[in-house]
C-alpha cells in the first residue's frame, strides 16, 4: 500500500492507511498502547489494542511502518493542540523498519539545556527536534525565495572553483597540498570575489551564487571556519542601483518566509554618522517592543574609509599592509570619485572614502559589497598604497589587471551572510542553530572528528613531512 503522509490523515476518516515515521512518544497502559507517530509533515496518535498492544516493543525514535484505520475521536478525546487531534489511527498491523537503542541525548526539549559537544556529536539526532527542523527548513525556504527573486531579475547562477588561489578577505587562507605538484598548494576560497568580477568581464552582467566561503579566522563561540553567502555581482550599475536591487531581493525573500520588517525602506547612515550615533558600524534600530515582536530592522552604512592603519597583532593585516596601511573592507573596491586622484597619487590615504556599502540587521553585519575598481590603474594603485612592489602586484592580482585590459564593464556587487540572516529570522542567537552540521567551538567537525592525522603514505605522495 502506498504511504500516506500524517498531515493528510484527518481527511481520511474510515479508511485504512499506511504511515511511515518515527515513534515520537509511547504511553503503555498495558491493555492499550498509544504511540505518537511523527513524519516530516505532522504527528498523529496511533492506538494498539489487544494483539496490537505488542507494539509496546517499539522504543522511542524507532522507525516503523504502521497500517491502521483512521477513526474519528469523539467529544473530549479531541486533542485541540494537534492538527490531527480530531482523529487517531487504530493499528491493524505494523513493521519495525529500524529499532532505536537508548538515545545518547534527549529530544523532547529545545536542546539548549544540552552541551555543545554531545549535541554536535549526535547532530543527526539533535536535528530531529522540532526547533532544529524548523530552522533548517526555514533556511531552505529563504534560499529558495532569494533564488526565485534573483532568477526573475535575470541573474545567472554560476559556480566558481573551490580549489583556487588566495583571494583577500582579511582572513588567513586554508590551503590544500597538490599531489601532482608536490610543494605547491591551492587556497580554499575566502569568497568568490575575483571569479565573480571575471564573470563580469565574461559578459554575464548579472551573476549570483550561494557560495561556500572558507576563512581561517580565530574561532568565536558561534562561528566556524566555513559559511555560506549569497554572492552577487552586476555590470553597468552604480552604488544606488546595487543597493536598491539587494534591498528588493532581501525584502521579497524575508516576506516570503513570514518575516516582518521594521522599515519598508532601509535607512542609510554614513560611517561617521553611525560611529557618532551608535559608537559602531553595526547597530540595532528597534525599540524594545519591536524586538519582542521579532521585527527585522535593516539599515545601510556607506562612506567607509578605504584604508586603515595595520593592526600589528593581525597576521593577515600585517601581510597585506606592507606600507603600514591596509584596506578596511575589500581591496577590489573603487574609491569614491572625488578621492580618485589622491588614490592614484597615494596621497592622504586616511581621507580616501570607498564605494563600500554594508547591510546591517538587528545589530549584526548582514552583508557588504562595493563598486569595483575596473580600471587597472586604480587596482594597481590600491596595492601600491598598501606597499606592494610591481612584482608583488603582478603575482597577486596580475590576472585581474589583464582581464581589466580586455573590455571589463564597470561593475559592483555584494555578499550577504546567509547564516546571519536566517539566525535573525529564526529568532536564534547563535549561527550554529541554523547550520545542519556546524563546527564545534574548538574547530572540530560535527559527528566526524576532523581534523585528523593522515597516513604517512599520503604525506609522502604530497611531499610533506610533519615536524613535532
Ligand atoms: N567579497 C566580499 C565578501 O565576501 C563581498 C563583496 O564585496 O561582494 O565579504
Amino acid at each position: 500500500m502506498t504511504r500516506t503522509l500524517i498531515s493528510q490523515t484527518p481527511s481520511l476518516i474510515g479508511q485504512s492507511v499506511t504511515l511511515k515515521g518515527w515513534v515520537d512518544t509511547k504511553r503503555d497502559h498495558s491493555k492499550v498502547v498509544f504511540i505518537d507517530l511523527r513524519d516530516r509533515s505532522e504527528k498523529v496518535q496511533c492506538v494498539g489494542f489487544g494483539e496490537m498492544s505488542k507494539i509496546r516493543e517499539l522504543t522511542t525514535e524507532s522507525v516503523v511502518e504502521i497500517i491502521g484505520n483512521v477513526k474519528e475521536r469523539g467529544g473530549k478525546n479531541v486533542n485541540p493542540d494537534l492538527p490531527t487531534g480530531t482523529i487517531e489511527i487504530e493499528i491493524t498491523d505494523y513493521k519495525i523498519l529500524n529499532l532505536a537503542k537508548e538515545l545518547p541525548i534527549t529530544l523532547d526539549t529545545d536542546g539548549k539545556d544540552i552541551g555543545e559537544e554531545p549535541r554536535l556529536k549526535h547532530r543527526y539526532l539533535d536535528l530531529r527536534r522540532a526547533r532544529m527542523q524548523k530552522n533548517i527548513r526555514l533556511r531552505s525556504d529563504f534560499i529558495q525565495a532569494m533564488r526565485a527573486t534573483l532568477v526573475e531579475q535575470e541573474f545567472v547562477d554560476i559556480e566558481t572553483p573551490m580549489l583556487t588561489q588566495s583571494t583577500k578577505e582579511g582572513a588567513r587562507d586554508f590551503i590544500v597540498p597538490s599531489r601532482f605538484q608536490p610543494g605547491k598548494f591551492y587556497a580554499l576560497p575566502q569568497s568568490p570575489q575575483q571569479y565573480k568580477q571575471l564573470l563580469m568581464t565574461a559578459g554575464f552582467e548579472r551573476y549570483f551564487q550561494f557560495a561556500r566561503c572558507i576563512r581561517d579566522e580565530d574561532l568565536r563561540a558561534d562561528r566556524g571556519f566555513e559559511f555560506t553567502q549569497l554572492d552577487l555581482e552586476m555590470s553597468f550599475v552604480d552604488r544606488d542601483e546595487v543597493m536598491k536591487t539587494v534591498e528588493d531581493v532581501v525584502k521579497t525573500s524575508v516576506k516570503a518566509v513570514g518575516g516582518q520588517l521594521k522599515d519598508e525602506q532601509f535607512p542609510v547612515f554614513t560611517y561617521d554618522q553611525a560611529i557618532e550615533q551608535f559608537g559602531a558600524d553595526k547597530f540595532d534600530l528597534r525599540t524594545d517592543e519591536e524586538k519582542k515582536a521579532g521585527l527585522l530592522s535593516f539599515a545601510w552604512v556607506v562612506n567607509f574609509p578605504f584604508f586603515k592603519k595595520v593592526n600589528k597583532d593581525d597576521a593577515a593585516e600585517v601581510e597585506d599592509g606592507k606600507s603600514g596601511w591596509t584596506f578596511t573592507h575589500n581591496p577590489f573596491s573603487a574609491p569614491q570619485d572625488e578621492f580618485l586622484q589622491d588614490h592614484l597619487d597615494g596621497k592622504s590615504l586616511d581621507k580616501i572614502l570607498t564605494t563600500q556599502y554594508d547591510l546591517v540587521c538587528n545589530g549584526y553585519e548582514a552583508g557588504g559589497g562595493s563598486i569595483r575598481a575596473h580600471d587597472p590603474k586604480v587596482l594597481r594603485a590600491t596595492f601600491k598604497n598598501m606597499g606592494y612592489s610591481d612584482s608583488e602586484i603582478e603575482e597577486s592580482v596580475g590576472h585581474m589587471i589583464r582581464a581589466f585590459e580586455v573590455g571589463t564593464p564597470p561593475h559592483g556587487g555584494i555578499a550577504l551572510g546567509i547564516e546571519r540572516l536566517i539566525m535573525v529570522l529564526a529568532g536564534e542567537s547563535s549561527l550554529k542553530e541554523v547550520v545542519a552540521f556546524p563546527m564545534t567551538s574548538t574547530g572540530r567537525t560535527a559527528v566526524m572528528s576532523a581534523p585528523n592525522k593522515v597516513e604517512s603514505k599520503l604525506l609522502k605522495e604530497l611531499g610533506l613531512e610533519i615536524k613535532d
